[in-house]
């Protein structure tokens, strides 16, 4: 019975690129919450979200897949760079809900992130579809009003400073990223000349 439900975890991002932020953050949720298997969720268009030129989907589903490959409890899922349109929790929920039937979903994002799912209309049909983790940083206190009691867990990841924003820029310039995303994603980002002023 509920023993047998698998625990997985389903962590959506841009990933514009995925750095060791996202990947501790999965670390810890998976660890914390007991989970079987964390799915990250690279975005088709993101919907809250336009930075100029957002790199392709496909370049960053590869640079998803390069970063989670050596983790056997990692999986990365296409259901968002497949679907047209813009990406909206609700349907990531859902199609993620339909790949693993029966699954008990946690849906983990930082505390800023979850703060803007929440502010759709639809906010409210998440509650019955996902647990949800809110990734902190030590001493930050989440600030969502109307959640359910027991619908969020707030889950303290040491010290980590990394953003894609700052990661791209750091490329724009011709700085290093190394060590703030894992080696193949920064060979992957030069092979490619990924945010280098001009965009795919
Ligand atoms: P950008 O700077 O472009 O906004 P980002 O670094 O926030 O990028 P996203 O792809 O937007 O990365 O984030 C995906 C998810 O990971 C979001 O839920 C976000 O809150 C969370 N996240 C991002 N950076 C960190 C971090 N350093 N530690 C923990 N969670 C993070
Ligand atoms: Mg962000």
């Amino acid at each position: 019975m509920s023993q047998h439900r698998p625990r997985i975890g389903v962590m959506g991002g841009t990933f514009d690129p995925i750095h060791h932020g996202h990947l501790v953050a999965a670390s810890e949720a998976a660890a914390q919450l007991e989970l079987d298997e964390v799915v990250f969720v690279p975005t088709g268009r993101p919907s809250l979200k336009q930075h100029p030129g957002v790199t392709s989907a496909e370049h960053r589903y590869l640079m998803t897949v390069i970063a989670t490959a050596s983790n056997p409890r990692f999986t990365v899922s296409r259901v968002d760079v497949d679907r047209p349109g813009l990406t909206y929790t609700v349907d990531t929920l859902v199609d993620i809900q339909r790949e693993r039937p029966g699954a008990d979903l946690h849906f983990i994002t930082g505390a800023d992130a979850l703060e803007q799912i929440l502010q759709w209309k639809d906010a409210d049909q998440l509650w019955s579809m996902a647990h949800f983790v809110a990734v902190t940083r030590p001493g930050h206190t989440l600030s969502v009003e109307h959640v359910p009691v027991g619908a969020v867990t707030q889950l303290e990841v040491p010290a980590l400073a990394i953003s894609s924003t700052d990661c791209r820029a750091r490329a724009e310039r011709g700085e290093p990223v190394w060590y703030l995303v894992p080696d193949g994603v920064v060979q992957y980002i030069a092979k490619h000349n990924l945010y280098r002023g001009h965009h795919e």
